[in-house]
């Protein structure tokens, strides 16, 4: 019988968990969000987020920014933020505006604020196997989800679809230090389907719907979809749901997997950096 990776169920209890350890403190921990433009799905997250660590009891500063704010503009903004005492963590959404670089802006945020584990020094640690201050948000989830059914990760073949810097690289490096056997496969790689086979568990981030279809699926692997897309109006994943889902042990639904344990490990990282901060 194929099980659900419920990603929505364990959010809410890590949620509930950070908001009873949050009631006690008398200074709340602080998550300010930088967003550029106006992409529709861009707003959605950030409301969401912000929705979610109210919820917690965090405060939390949402800092819009117009579509054509200049680079020069946006990291004044992320310099005050690093040094105002009571922000612990800041995100800069992505994606930015075309004429911004977004590497500028991700590497002036101060590494110990760095909630997504994004800049060079925070990923160059995790990558030697050095603790960062917080590991990143969605690959953190995802093996908090497969932890949370007991899927073993030491010596499985796992398939991660997508080599981005936000899901698919740092997913590989974090699956490695669990003694995973990774293969990381991206837009040029040609025997997808074949490595598919040949996988107990198959992570796809990829943004491609139907990428994951039935006949790349051996019996019984273990099935999580990171992909957002929209086809036809609809919400759907990288994976051709209904058709793996009697091929798979575990499968994770679009939407109700991977993005409520995004957030969830969001809130929990911003729980983490204000700890860190506030050791002494
Ligand atoms: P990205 O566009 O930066 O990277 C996509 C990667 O997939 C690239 O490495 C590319 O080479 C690879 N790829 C694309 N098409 C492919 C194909 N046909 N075969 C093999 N590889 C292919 O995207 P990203 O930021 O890593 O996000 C990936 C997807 O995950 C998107 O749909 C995004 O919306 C979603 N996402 C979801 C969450 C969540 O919380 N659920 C979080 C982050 C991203």
């Amino acid at each position: 019988m194929t099980v659900i990776l419920d990603g929505r169920l364990l959010a809410d209890k890590i949620t509930q968990n950070l908001k009873e350890k949050t009631s006690s403190l008398k200074i709340k921990p602080k998550l300010a969000v930088i967003i550029a433009g106006d992409n529709p799905a861009s707003l959605i997250y950030v409301k969401n987020k912000q929705k979610r660590a109210e919820e917690i009891g965090f405060e939390s500063l949402v800092l819009p920014m117009p579509q054509d704010v200049s680079e020069e503009n946006l990291l004044e903004n992320i310099y005050i933020l690093n040094e105002m005492k009571e922000v612990n963590a800041i995100l800069v959404q992505l994606p930015l505006p075309n004429h911004i670089n977004k590497f500028n802006v991700i590497e002036a945020i101060a590494p110990e604020k760095d909630v997504d584990c994004f800049s060079s020094r925070n990923a160059g640690k995790m990558l030697c196997g050095y603790q960062p201050y917080v590991l990143p948000c969605t690959p953190k989830g995802i093996i908090r989800l497969l932890d949370n059914y007991n899927i073993e990760l030491e010596g499985r073949n796992v398939l991660v679809i997508g080599r981005s810097n936000i899901v698919g690289k740092p997913l590989s490096v974090m699956l490695q230090a669990r003694n995973a056997t990774v293969t990381a496969a991206h837009s040029k790689t040609r025997n997808l389907k074949d490595i598919a086979l040949n996988s107990d568990i198959i992570i796809s981030a990829a943004g491609c719907a139907n990428l994951v279809t039935a006949d790349f699926v051996r019996e019984g692997a273990v099935i999580v979809d990171v992909g957002i897309n929209r086809v036809n109006g609809k919400l759907t994943g990288d994976v051709d749901f209904s058709n793996v889902y009697p091929k798979a042990s575990y499968i994770t639904p679009v939407p109700g997997g991977v993005g409520p344990m995004t957030i969830a490990m969001l809130m929990e990282n911003t729980f983490e950096l204000y700890q860190i901060q506030n050791q002494n």
